[in-house]
């Protein structure tokens, strides 16, 4: 173990869905920003090898690192936050852990030991979390405990952070998150919850070092000098996380209440200066100072859901920050959508997203949005799915090909214009098999996206099995379709657009993944400028 590595712990208490992931990656944004090397891990206490299996009901968004990972979506605000690409190694699952020890014990690696939760299950996750430190890469490990302190399924992750904490003694704490309900009728903020979640805690052999207290209205000060009374904890290490306008927000107000400065302080190191937050503020200012309205549509069959296309929604703020707009993002349900009201729903927007996705369900909705977008000259931005989409409402609309689709919706389509890649035919398990992660793509110059992004070379990530046909390339082309992108190793098209429109283009990639606050997507700041424009 890298002896000089810190491990904090974040776990939650109370209810679940506080912002421990938003919490985690402020804390790493300041430690960051004051010169140190961080990285954030989440620990997640289902079954599942991965959130890739997942729907969007389930889990929200699935987020794909650069090596190929489909992870929670909780890695999105950590890269969002610390603009540090995340790996495989940042999400770990029960079902991971289990897993792996149980392909150690069919090899044998156990030596005829019977193998248990402790110490075989808790060594494997201990494993996991040291080995970050290990690489000699961090100063700082964070690692956020998914679930809710009392939950039976996290109780191996607890017991792991037990011993690392007795082990690393000064070198690892405990930040613990819990909520601080305001009840309306009797008008009172309310401590047991946080005093309860903390005993059970304490019940695990974890005392906290530091609460974050969730709350919607200030907490008085005489109320945090309470609960660190009753909680064994030092009164300048409670702080609280108020509702705020936007998650942007969150480290400074972490900072406000010193919350950097004290891990510094209980973690041995020196807690003097400030951190560089100039061009995080830079950009909160202009978020926050924004008063033109940029309208977005963004159609997708899953847009009842808040967290389904996290990044997306991110990465659109982020580009209408940038271009000193604010960004109304108005979801479109694309099962709704039909070729008699779909000017009424897209009329007052100045762009529109069509959002990814798998299997039938809202399709011709989106393929109707594409067909109005492009008639109307819209500034039109398909991304993977949505992409493929854009494809065979060309197909269908301008080539004249009845009935063209991907053979993803239906295998018997007559012009399969989106078909499976080769490489996936025989491929029979769903879990981690697509085209994950990130591949090079080659852009054509002149293009539209080879003038976002200001260069030919770029590199994004993917997730996905189908891809365009190319047989159909040179019909697309002579009739105004350009392949503009395509991975220099397979020859797959990742790119294309309409030059004639002002702004229409589709990635077989998501560019989303790869948008943060220092550093937005290209592509989505581009076609956040069109869009203006157009407004
Ligand atoms: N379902 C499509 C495919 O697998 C698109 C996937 C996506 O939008 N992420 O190719």
């Amino acid at each position: 173990m890298k002896t000089d590595t810190r491990y904090i712990f974040v776990t939650g208490g109370v209810v679940s869905s506080l912002g421990k992931g938003i919490i985690s990656s402020s804390l790493a944004r300041l430690l960051l920003s004051r010169g140190y090397n961080v990285t954030i891990q989440k620990l997640d206490p289902y079954i599942n090898i991965d959130p890739g299996t997942l729907n969007p009901y389930e889990h929200g968004e699935c987020y794909v690192t650069a090596d190929g990972h489909e992870a929670d979506l909780d890695l999105g605000h950590y890269e969002r936050f610390t603009n540090i690409k995340t790996t495989k190694a940042n999400n770990i699952t029960t079902g991971r852990i289990y897993r792996d020890v149980i392909e150690k014990e069919r090899r044998g690696d156990y030596l005829g030991k019977t193998v248990q939760i402790i110490p075989h299950i808790t060594d494997e996750i201990k494993h996991n979390i040291t080995k970050l430190g290990e690489t000699g890469n961090y100063d700082f490990v964070i690692t956020e405990i998914g679930g809710t302190v009392g939950d039976i399924e996290s109780t191996p992750f607890l017991e792991a952070v037990r011993q690392l904490k007795w082990e690393l003694g000064r070198k690892a704490l405990v930040v613990h998150l819990t909520y601080v309900p305001f009840i309306k009728a009797a008008k009172e903020l309310k401590t047991k919850p946080t005093q309860h979640s903390v005993k059970l805690l304490q019940q695990t052999g974890i005392q906290p070092d530091i609460l974050v207290l969730r709350t919607e209205i200030e907490i008085p000060e005489s109320i945090c000098r309470k609960v660190a009374q009753f909680c064994n904890v030092s009164p300048e290490a409670v702080v609280q996380s108020i509702d705020a306008e936007t998650i942007y927000d969150v480290p400074l107000l972490m900072h406000g209440q010193g919350l950097d400065r004290i891990v510094l302080e209980k973690t041995g190191l020196p807690a003097t200066g400030e951190p560089d937050l100039d061009n995080w503020n830079k950009f909160l200012n202009k978020l926050k100072k924004a008063e033109k309205v940029i309208n977005i549509a963004l159609v997708g069959k899953y847009v009842e859901l808040q967290d389904a296309y996290k990044s997306i929604s991110e990465a659109l703020c982020h580009a209408a920050a940038y271009c000193d707009h604010k960004l109304n993002l108005i979801s479109v349900h694309s099962e709704k959508i039909n070729d008699r009201n779909v000017e009424k729903l897209l009329k007052g927007v100045s762009g529109v997203i069509i959002a990814p996705g798998f299997g039938k369900r809202g399709i011709e909705g989106k393929i109707e949005a594409i067909k109005w977008c492009r008639e109307n000259n819209v500034p039109t931005f398909g991304i993977c799915l949505g992409m493929q989409c854009m494809v065979i409402e060309f197909a269908r609309n301008v080539l004249g090909l009845d009935k063209a689709d991907s053979t993803e919706m239906d295998e018997s389509t007559p012009y399969p214009v989106i078909d499976i890649m080769e490489e996936q035919k025989q491929i029979s398990d769903l879990g981690g098999t697509m085209r994950l992660g990130a591949y090079n793509c080659v852009l054509e110059e002149g293009s539209k996206a080879a003038r976002a992004y200001g260069k030919l070379n770029i590199s994004e990530r993917h997730r996905h099995r189908y891809e365009f046909n190319d047989t159909y390339r040179s019909l697309f082309e002579n009739a105004g379709m350009k392949c503009v992108g395509k991975n220099p190793e397979s020859g797959l098209v990742e790119v294309v657009e309409i030059p004639d429109k002002t702004w229409f283009i589709g990635t077989q990639y998501h560019p989303e993944y790869q948008s943060t606050v220092l550093n937005p997507n290209p592509l989505f700041l581009d076609f956040i400028k069109a869009s203006i424009n157009r407004s």
